[in-house]
C-alpha cells in the first residue's frame, strides 16, 4: 500500500532530504557561530562551512571557483540581483534587455520593474514545445543590449532551452548572459567551461535543501562583471550581498548539491522512466491527452498533460490524494491560464484541463502505478459527465457548432 498523500509536486519544492538535514544540524545548535566573526572559533568555524558549501555548489556546475559563487536568499534574489545588478551596474553602455516570454516571474517581474525605470526590454516568443530559437536572440541584439536573460529548463513545461547555443552567440556578441538555472541544476549535467553563460541563479529547496538559500554564480572574467547590490551593509559576500550568512541553509545547499551530484546520471535515468510510465499509462489509457512541452529537451522528472474534456478544477479536486498543480493560476478570485501554457499556444480551455506532474527522489513506482489509476477513474468520470466529449464520440466536429444560435 502507498502512504497516501503522495506528493508529486517536486518543480513547486523538494522535501529535505534527512542526510541534509544531518549535515545542517551542528550548525543550528553548537556551531552557531556568525561566518564573519574573525576573532574567536565561532567564526572560523562557521565561515570554513561556508567555505564547503561554496565549493560543493561550484562543484556541481563545474565553475572554476568557489569564489564565483554568491549566497542569496533563494533565487528569486538571484535573478533580481542579476537583472537589475546588472541593468545599473551597465547604464552607462545600454538600456536594452533580451528575454523569453516563459521565464520565471523573478526574472519577468524585475524586467518589468526595469522598463519602468526606463530600460527596453524584448520579450522573444518560444515556439509550441517553449524553445526559443538562438537565432532570434541573435537578431534581437542591438549596440544597445547589455544582458541576455535565457532560463535552463523551465518549472511548468519542463523544456530545456538550447543554452550552449545561445551562450556562444551571446560570447561572440560580447554581451553578458544570465541563465536561471533552478530546474535544471542537480537534474541535467551543467558544465560552466563548456557553457558560455556568466551569471546563474540556483536555489536551495528545488534540489532537496533547504529554503531560504539561492547562489547567483558569476563568472570570474576580465574586465570583471559588475553587478550592482541590491542589499547593502556590512560588505559581506564580496560586497555583492549583504547581510549575515543563513550559515545552516548555506550547508545544507552544499550538502544537497553534493548528492545531487553524485547520483546525478542513475537519478536521471530511474526520473525518465518512472516520469514515462506515467505518460505513457495515462496516454494508452485514456485518449485526448495532450503533452505539453518538449518530448525530448526535457529535464527527466517532468510531465504536463492536458486532459481535453474534463473540468480542471473538478479534476485536482478528485486527486486530493495527489499533490500536483495545474495549468491555472490562481491569481485572487479569478482562474487564469497559466502563461507559460498560453505562450507556447495552448488555448484557455486545455490550459484548465492541464496537470504538471514532477516525480522526485523520493517517488515510487508504486506510487506513478496509483497515480495513473486515480487519473484514469476521474478523467473517466468526469468525462462520463461531459456533453462534448459525448459529441466527439459521436463524430461531431465541435468546430462546426455555432454555440451562440438562437434556442
Ligand atoms: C522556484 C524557482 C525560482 C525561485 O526560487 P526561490 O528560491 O524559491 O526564490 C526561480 N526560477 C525558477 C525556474 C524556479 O523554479
Amino acid at each position: 500500500m502507498v502512504k497516501l498523500p503522495i506528493y508529486m509536486d517536486n518543480n513547486a519544492t523538494t522535501p529535505l532530504d534527512p542526510r541534509v538535514l544531518e549535515a545542517m544540524m551542528p550548525y543550528l545548535t553548537q556551531n552557531f557561530g556568525n561566518a564573519a566573526s574573525r576573532t574567536h572559533s565561532f567564526g572560523w568555524i562557521a565561515e570554513a562551512a561556508v567555505e564547503k558549501g561554496r565549493e560543493q555548489i561550484a562543484r556541481l556546475i563545474n565553475a572554476s571557483s568557489p569564489d564565483e559563487i554568491i549566497f542569496t536568499s533563494g533565487a528569486t534574489e538571484s535573478d533580481n540581483l542579476a537583472l537589475k545588478g546588472i541593468a545599473w551596474g551597465y547604464k552607462s553602455k545600454g538600456n536594452h534587455i533580451i528575454t523569453q516570454k516563459t521565464e520565471h516571474k523573478a526574472v519577468l517581474d524585475s524586467c518589468k520593474f526595469l522598463q519602468k525605470e526606463g530600460y527596453d526590454v524584448t520579450y522573444l516568443d518560444v515556439d509550441k514545445y517553449g524553445l526559443v530559437d538562438p537565432e532570434t536572440v541573435r537578431a534581437a541584439i542591438t549596440d544597445k543590449t547589455i544582458l541576455i536573460s535565457i532560463m535552463y529548463a523551465n518549472s511548468e513545461i519542463g523544456t530545456v532551452q538550447p543554452i550552449r547555443e545561445i551562450g556562444e552567440i551571446a560570447k561572440e556578441k560580447g554581451v553578458l548572459f544570465h541563465c536561471d538555472a533552478v530546474q535544471a541544476a542537480g537534474k541535467i549535467p551543467i558544465d560552466m567551461q563548456k557553457t558560455a553563460v556568466d551569471l546563474m541563479a540556483l536555489s536551495g529547496h528545488k534540489i532537496y535543501g533547504p529554503k531560504g538559500v539561492g547562489a547567483l554564480y558569476i563568472r570570474k572574467k576580465k574586465p570583471f562583471i559588475k553587478a550592482a547590490p541590491l542589499i547593502h551593509g556590512g560588505g559581506h559576500e564580496k560586497g555583492k550581498r549583504s547581510g549575515t550568512l543563513n550559515v545552516p541553509g548555506i550547508v545544507g545547499f552544499g550538502a544537497a548539491s553534493e548528492l545531487a551530484q553524485k547520483d546525478l546520471p542513475a537519478e536521471m535515468e530511474r526520473l525518465k522512466r518512472l516520469r514515462e510510465r506515467l505518460r505513457e499509462g495515462l496516454t494508452t489509457r485514456l485518449d485526448y491527452v495532450h503533452l505539453n512541452g518538449h518530448p525530448e529537451k526535457r529535464i527527466p522528472g517532468s510531465v504536463n498533460l492536458s486532459f481535453e474534456f474534463v473540468e480542471g478544477e473538478s479534476l485536482l479536486m478528485g486527486l486530493k490524494d495527489v499533490a500536483v498543480s495545474s495549468g491555472s493560476a490562481c491569481t485572487s478570485a479569478s482562474l487564469e491560464p497559466s502563461y507559460v501554457l498560453t505562450a507556447i499556444g495552448v488555448g484557455p480551455e486545455l490550459a484548465h484541463t492541464s496537470i504538471r506532474f514532477c516525480v522526485g527522489r523520493f517517488n515510487t513506482e508504486e506510487e506513478v502505478d496509483y497515480v495513473i489509476e486515480a487519473v484514469v477513474k476521474h478523467v473517466t468520470r468526469l468525462r462520463e459527465l461531459s456533453p462534448l466529449y459525448e459529441m466527439v464520440l459521436e463524430g461531431i466536429d465541435l468546430n462546426t457548432i455555432n454555440w451562440n444560435a438562437e434556442q
